[in-house]
């Protein structure tokens, strides 16, 4: 070993020690024990290090709980919207299916194995990543996924990373494949504050609201097209196609007579859970909740009137 690759480690003094730990006053008792008592009884400081060992190569500054909470925020992005609210929202236009919420692929351990294609819009200045390479590993885990579960009809892919495709030089909204039932879609775009997502700080309600909105109705589109429903062109409706955001914002959160006989017809033997008034009814009752007022106005009116028509 050359001894100018070795490095003077100095130990961390206890001051740089609690420093790392950080307050602890916040912690439930259960924890806040397990770090706080009987520290120097039970656990022994640092090695000194031997030549060669892994200190004296390597330069290891050392990370403290709060710094490593900073990294973990940037990597969850604050704005993103929740994704059990998309999902308890979306599980309503598909009666008789299930949605499940799979584990995180972090795409930092996910660059290890695959080839993200990531790389740094010249336009946003913001990284991006494939959307075909993130559709080759949902297919993969699809596949895995499978043998516990042959009913899986569809795999989708979320996220708050922008995407692009090769036969796209800018960035798509989102990439499908149809055939084996996989999509990958990003909610980037949807925030107004797009490309400065991270500087333009919190945003305000009404911002909120809305993107939550379009990320459903992203959402809620994408997996009508899975099960091989095309845009439509016949009413203003959830399944027509959107350019921008803005021509996405003059969408309606509902399905137009055509779409909605097709949903029913796509369902197959879940037709008899396929029951629209409980389905306008959950709807209206999720648009309550989240503030969508234009969409529970929508839902409301309608449901009158094929209630009022029933009783005829
Ligand atoms: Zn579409
Ligand atoms: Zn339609």
């Amino acid at each position: 070993m050359c001894a100018c690759s070795n490095r003077t480690f100095s130990p961390p003094t206890d001051h740089q020690r609690a420093k790392a730990l950080g307050d602890t006053y916040q912690l439930n008792d259960n924890i806040r024990r397990a770090v706080t008592i009987g520290i120097d009884e039970c656990f022994l400081p640092f090695p000194v290090p031997n030549e060669g060992d892994w200190v004296s190569i390597h330069e290891e500054p050392g990370q403290t709980v709060q710094e490593f909470e900073q990294t973990k925020r940037t990597v969850s992005h604050t704005k993103a919207p929740s994704l059990e609210t998309i999902c308890e929202f979306a599980c309503h236009f598909f009666p008789g299916c299930e949605l499940e919420i799979l584990p995180q692929i972090d795409f930092t351990d996910f660059s290890k194995h695959f080839q993200t294609g990531k790389c740094i819009n010249s336009y946003t200045k913001q990284p991006q990543y494939l959307a075909s390479s993130i559709i080759g590993y949902l297919k993969k885990m699809k596949r895995r996924e499978r043998k516990h579960d042959r009913q899986e009809l569809f795999c989708i892919g979320v996220t708050m990373a922008d995407i692009y495709s090769e036969s796209d030089w800018n960035f798509v909204y989102g990439l499908a494949s149809v055939g084996d039932g996989i999509g990958v879609y990003s909610f980037a775009r949807l925030d107004p504050s797009f490309p400065d997502t991270e500087t333009a700080g919190l945003c305000t309600n009404t911002e909120r609201i809305l993107v939550l909105k379009r990320a459903i109705s992203v959402f809620v589109h994408e997996v009508i097209h899975l099960f091989g429903i095309a845009h439509c062109i016949y009413y203003l409706c959830l399944m027509n196609g959107a350019e921008s955001e803005e021509e996405m914002d003059g969408q309606p959160l509902y399905l137009c007579p055509i779409c909605l006989r097709k949903m029913y017809a796509a369902l197959g033997k879940e037709k008899k859970q396929f029951n629209v008034i409980k389905m306008y009814t959950n709807i209206l009752d999720a648009c309550k909740r989240l503030h969508f007022k234009d969409e529970a106005a929508w839902y409301e009116n309608r449901l009158k009137l094929l209630n009022i028509e029933a009783h005829h």
